[in-house]
């Protein structure tokens, strides 16, 4: 009855939506040995948490930090808000398989600052997570759009039926050595070309591997409606699960047009298996040069390589300076990442609140002055949508932070607080939790954070990171629900 450390005291919120109770969490080596009340238990380190929750580490489904693993391995950024285990290769865009990178020049600002660390198998990716762990564990999609550099040379057409099977081929690959799904990104400029055809070929590599098709739609904005149905036409010809990721309604003239999109989720995952993912803010952050900024109130400049100077400032006042209109802007701006309102604070909390819809940060690497979500998102859930607004109770605010998507990627032994499980854990308290980051100062520690272990070792305590580096690569070891 003795254990390397014991949690004491604390509300214990165990990530399966199930109220909460007051106990001990007892870990040894990187597992939860037991929990309860540990009185009679002895350990190395008591950690006194009254008042306060312990809950499991929170996974973030839908990130860019692919190559942040390597370059900001303390992963300050996810840690500081609780997240321990991160799925990365989202949106199309992965650092593996790469090699041709010469055909992805500019487009891999989406996932790395440093467009040289690139791996030409999944397998060099994930050893070398192993071999140079972060602070946090990761998994990896394999996106559409490195697929099309590999196989094709002109990525503006779609893809000849030998390309696609050059495709199909290396996904199948890099399944094989532990990639969990494919991302599909048809909404941007390297995959815009591809046919429904080609998403389907893609759905059914992952159907074979039981794993899932994971997308940014083709259109988020005026024609989501028709890009909700193809995605879910890839899903019934492939036989694969679908997963829509960070699903929102783009463009003024669309808000409010969350009510349909979730009735036809509601309605398709009653036949098939759907799944999607949201982010708590009403704007969206992505390369500049998407066209997002012709739906958008306001666009501020998140990252410009010609003029760091200007992150941070707003694209209108830029082109005012300068003379020209925003296209113009944009164009001297290049290559760029921006920060889009275009959401509606109704549709952001509507498809929060629905109760299949997990929670994503969609965190870019971007330079000084990044969207407040890489830093904020997780606690800004917990703190003013479940304890200010009062959308769901915080054991469902954890829930989809937690277990959900575990359950939803096959990650076995993780995002839940049970004996045997790892102990992937962080220690907060519900009456201060909140982001710390904002619009103004996006990069701040959250407030109301306490620990965070990764693997039963510490990573994070009271606003800074421990140094450290427990993080493993992850794959699939238990099956996701696939027709
Ligand atoms: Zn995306």
């Amino acid at each position: 009855m003795h254990a390397d450390f014991i949690i004491r005291g604390a509300e214990i919120i165990d990530g399966n939506g199930t109220p909460r109770r007051k106990g001990d969490v007892a870990v040894s080596d990187d597992r939860i040995v037991a929990t309860g009340d540990l009185g009679h238990w002895t350990a190395g380190r008591e950690i006194e948490a009254k008042d306060r929750v312990v809950a499991p580490g929170f996974i973030d489904p839908h990130v860019h930090h692919d190559a942040a693993l390597f370059t900001a391995p303390d992963m300050e950024f996810m840690t500081n808000q609780g997240v321990t285990t991160v799925i990365n290769g989202n949106c199309g865009f992965s650092i593996a398989p790469i090699r041709r990178p010469e055909n992805l020049l500019g487009q891999l600002r989406m996932i790395s600052a440093r467009p040289d660390l690139i791996f030409p198998t999944y397998a060099a990716y994930r050893d070398r997570i192993a071999a140079e762990p972060p602070a946090v564990n990761a998994a990896c999609l394999i996106g559409q759009s490195t697929l099309r550099s590999n196989a094709m040379d002109d990525l503006s057409r779609a893809a000849t039926d030998d390309e696609l099977a050059d495709m199909c081929a290396l996904l199948d690959e890099a399944l094989g050595q532990g990639a969990i799904g494919v991302s599909t990104g048809p909404f941007y400029p390297p995959a815009r070309a591809s046919t429904t055809a080609e998403l389907i070929a893609l759905g059914r590599v992952a159907h074979a591997h039981g794993k899932l098709y994971v997308t940014h739609m083709r259109d988020e904005g005026d024609r989501v409606i028709e890009a909700l149905e193809e995605t879910f036409s890839v899903g019934r010809e492939a036989c694969c699960g679908v997963h829509v990721s960070h699903h929102k309604c783009a463009g003024l003239a669309n808000h409010g047009l969350s009510e349909t999109t979730l009735a036809m989720i509601d309605a398709e995952m009653r036949q098939r298996d759907v799944g999607l993912d949201t982010t708590p803010w009403i704007a969206s952050s992505t390369i500049l040069n998407s066209g997002r900024h012709r739906q958008a109130e306001r666009v501020i400049i998140a990252e410009s390589e010609p003029h760091p100077e200007l992150a941070g400032r707003d694209l209108a006042d830029v082109a005012r300076d300068w003379n020209t209109d925003l296209e113009g802007a944009i164009e001297r701006l290049l290559p760029a990442t921006g920060i889009f309102f275009i959401m509606a604070e109704e549709d952001v909390q509507r498809i929060m609140a629905y109760e299949h819809t997990m929670i994503c940060s969609d965190g870019m690497p971007s330079g000084s002055h990044p969207h407040p979500r890489v830093w904020g998102t997780f606690p800004r859930v917990l703190g003013r949508y479940v304890r200010d607004v009062g959308l769901f109770s915080l054991e469902e605010g954890v829930r989809r932070m937690t277990s959900m998507p575990a359950d939803r990627f096959g990650l076995g032994g993780r995002g839940r607080i049970a004996v045997g499980g790892f102990a992937d854990l962080v220690i907060f308290d519900p009456r201060t939790i909140a982001e710390g980051a904002t619009f103004e100062n996006p990069i701040r520690p959250a407030h109301g954070i306490d620990r965070v272990f990764v693997n039963g070792r510490e990573v994070f305590a009271f606003g800074k990171p421990t140094g450290n580096r427990p993080g493993r690569p992850l794959h699939q070891t238990a099956p996701v629900r696939v027709v």
